[in-house]
């Protein structure tokens, strides 16, 4: 490679490598997702295989491994059973926050059904953790349309920011006109900060880029461009999530539909070497971190 091309290779990743983006988890177990609610009830989960401790310390050694701190956003069914799990999730230096008790969807519960879900949730993490619980994301981003009184009732139960609103078109959840970037949200009983799933524009339509079987199922190429899109043309932090089970090719295999066999296990093998070569190539952190930098 000419020295002038090293150069310039170098001054284009600069500002990348400055760029934290946010690194979120959401911790369930593979058969509590919600392709496999009508599978799996949740009456028998408690007679399930659980893998949910073993390979969120997988991950939580992965990101020790490259000095990555991130989001954790705990089912409050999974810290009943494992509080030691909280703890070092909590211990190890990262955020914890919530995704809800029992991963129903947002959209298909009464706003006081969900109140119940969603405060059970928040006080079992902060008394298992010794941490305040700011920032709840909804199972399968189910905050749409037809449920955004949800973020008035997180609003009233302590919760300071939401990521459960993915500006998208997709078959179960998205509000594709939605903002795409990190910004305050103006409720009646306050200011909530909103964190959507980051999407590139290609011509008048959102692009998922950052993260779940977008990550897995496209190449990691897609997933590399589209954060650094997000960081270097749009100056802005890109929001990344995944889940313990994505890094377990080993899980028992589960009854669905085709597109949702393909959706949940598609490339599970290839995830933890793409995950180590996506920390290499961007700065991540919680995201209580990457929102104190951005303007309210
Ligand atoms: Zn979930």
């Amino acid at each position: 490679m000419p020295p002038s091309s090293a150069a310039s290779t170098a001054a284009a990743e600069a500002p990348r490598r400055r760029m934290l983006n946010a690194m979120t988890v959401d911790v369930e177990d593979y058969f509590q997702v919600s392709v496999f609610e009508g599978v799996v009830p949740r009456a028998s989960w408690e007679s399930m295989e659980s893998r949910v401790v073993s390979n969120t310390e997988r991950l939580l050694d992965l990101f020790d491994e490259h000095a990555v701190k991130a989001t954790f956003f705990i089912l409050g069914w999974v810290a009943e059973r494992h509080p030691g799990l909280v703890r070092s999730i909590a211990a190890r230096g990262h955020e914890p926050a919530s995704h809800g008790y029992a991963h129903r969807l947002v959209y298909d519960q009464a706003p006081e059904a969900f109140r119940d879900d969603v405060r059970r949730a928040k006080h079992l993490i902060e008394d298992t953790s010794g941490c305040g619980v700011r920032g709840y994301r909804a199972p399968s981003f189910s905050v749409t349309e037809r449920s955004l009184w949800a973020l008035d009732v997180l609003l009233e139960e302590g919760y300071r920011y939401d990521a459960s609103i993915f500006p998208i078109r997709h078959d179960r959840y998205g509000i594709p006109n939605a903002p795409r970037w990190p910004h305050a949200m103006a409720r009646s009983g306050g200011s909530l900060f909103e964190v959507p799933g980051s999407t590139v524009r290609i011509g008048g339509t959102n692009l998922p880029v950052a993260g779940g079987g977008y990550f897995r199922i496209l190449p990691y190429a897609w997933t590399r461009w589209g954060i650094a899109r997000v960081n270097r043309v749009e100056r802005q932090p890109a929001v990344f999530y995944l889940h313990p089970w994505e890094i377990d090719p080993q899980q028992p295999r589960l009854a669905a539909n085709a597109l949702g066999r393909f959706r949940h296990y598609r490339n599970l093998h290839l995830t933890e070497t793409r995950l180590r070569a996506l920390m290499r190539d961007f700065a991540f952190g919680p995201l209580e971190t990457v929102l104190a930098g951005c303007a309210a």
